[in-house]
């Protein structure tokens, strides 16, 4: 049989994950909308409870059109399965619960997405999981923190809102000299620019509510993992939690998957041109874009990253009012929280994504207040340039 991984990211991310289905010959891959499956008798039903032989049983448990939508990620991240869920937060939730138990700890990135590091400080700790969140793209940060009891390093990179990247083959060296798993959230990179587990990472994560469905109309998670044994383990929880996907969902987001590529080329493109545009502009007082040339990590970006993506933060030197102006008066960008779809969104994590973190966290996260969020979408570059332009003229 050909093998399909050899073909180009392009390719793949168009056919990977479906086969013509053999009755129909439906393009599409058909949405198996049902909740279970009939069995031929009673012994094979016994049968596939008792894992004696493959089939569908009950959707929470495995269905077609979701297994297509994970097969397809796997073989986007390299991995050998993924497993979809209905939320990112319920892919997060499930990584947590499969790999901490109790009195363990965990080490991880100061800058997380909000709800990852507030479910750890706020529910998680009720089990006696114990964490420290440090400043990642640090290596020697992590290693001061590491404790006996330390099983899990998980990160982010690039960081949400502030784009540090974080080295992840270092960390994964980190990881294997002390027997800690490493989770890397690829939501900011999706699969097209960064692909963790070649980096050394056990287990990948994405929220397909951004890049990946990318069109602002679904939520949804998924979790690839590098070995058997951890998907095995993955499933096992995720099957007990629930926090499954839902068949039409997954077809959704596989239609989303097929134009990742497209997505990711253009808005990237478009984000690298506002990036150096804002740099240049009289009334912008900093930009964090890893395409930058100046981005203390552009080097790193380029080692592990195949670009810099769409996401910057800037601020104004008008600092938090002006910032709170020019987002009033942006009229193409939409003022959303969110990120990763076709259209691009303008956000204030201080009061809005990050308003959870606590003042002294935020700061040592680098979490300023007039830091602006932009994620760029697939609009004319020209379009989105007028648009901020006209914005910063009334700060
Ligand atoms: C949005 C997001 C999540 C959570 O995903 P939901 O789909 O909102 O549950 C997790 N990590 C990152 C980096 C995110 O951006």
């Amino acid at each position: 049989m050909e093998d399909k991984s050899q073909r180009n990211l392009e390719t793949q991310v168009i056919h990977a994950g479906y086969e013509l289905d053999k009755a129909t010959r439906s393009v599409s891959p058909p949405i198996y909308q049902t909740s279970t499956f009939a069995f031929e008798s009673a012994e094979q039903g016994a049968a596939l409870f008792a894992g004696k032989e493959k089939g569908y049983i009950y959707t929470r448990l495995g269905n077609p059109t979701i297994e297509a939508l994970e097969q397809a990620v796997a073989s986007l991240e390299k991995g050998v399965g993924a497993l979809a869920t209905s939320t990112g937060m319920a892919a997060v939730s499930t990584v947590y619960f499969s790999l901490l138990e109790k009195d363990t700890h965990l080490i991880g990135t100061a800058a997380l997405y909000g709800a990852s590091r507030t479910i750890i400080e706020t529910e998680f700790v009720r089990y006696g999981v114990t964490s420290d969140f440090v400043d990642t793209s640090n290596l020697d940060e992590i290693r001061k923190k590491i404790r006996k009891n330390t099983r899990l390093l998980y990160i982010e990179s690039p960081a949400n809102p502030t784009m540090a990247l974080t080295d992840i083959q270092g960390c994964a060296q980190i990881a294997r000299e002390h027997g800690l798993v490493l989770a890397v959230d690829n939501t900011f990179a999706s699969p097209i620019l960064q692909n963790p587990l070649e980096l050394g990472a056990d287990v990948v994560l994405h929220s397909v509510t951004k890049f990946i469905n990318g069109h602002s109309d679904v939520v949804g998670g998924i979790i690839v993992s590098k070995t058997n044994e951890l998907q095995e383990r993955l499933a096992r929880v995720l099957h007990l939690l629930g926090g499954t996907m839902d068949p039409h969902q997954a077809w959704l987001v596989l239609r989303g998957l097929r134009t990742l590529y497209l997505r990711v080329e253009k808005a990237q493109d478009n984000a690298r041109k506002l990036a150096s545009w804002l740099e240049s502009q009289p009334k912008v007082a900093w930009v964090n874009y890893p395409g930058l040339p100046g981005h203390a990590q552009f080097e790193l970006m380029k080692k592990q990253m195949k670009g810099p993506g769409s996401m910057i933060s800037f601020g104004l030197k008008g600092g938090y009012e002006a910032g709170l102006k020019l987002i009033n008066s942006v009229k193409l960008c939409t003022l959303a929280v969110s990120l990763g779809g076709i259209e691009t969104l303008i956000e204030h994590p201080a009061s809005m994504t990050h308003a959870g973190v606590s003042r002294e966290e935020k700061e040592k996260a680098g979490i300023t207040d007039d830091l602006i969020r932009l994620s760029v979408g697939c609009e004319a570059y020209e379009d989105l340039r007028a648009d901020l332009e006209q914005a910063m003229g009334q700060c």
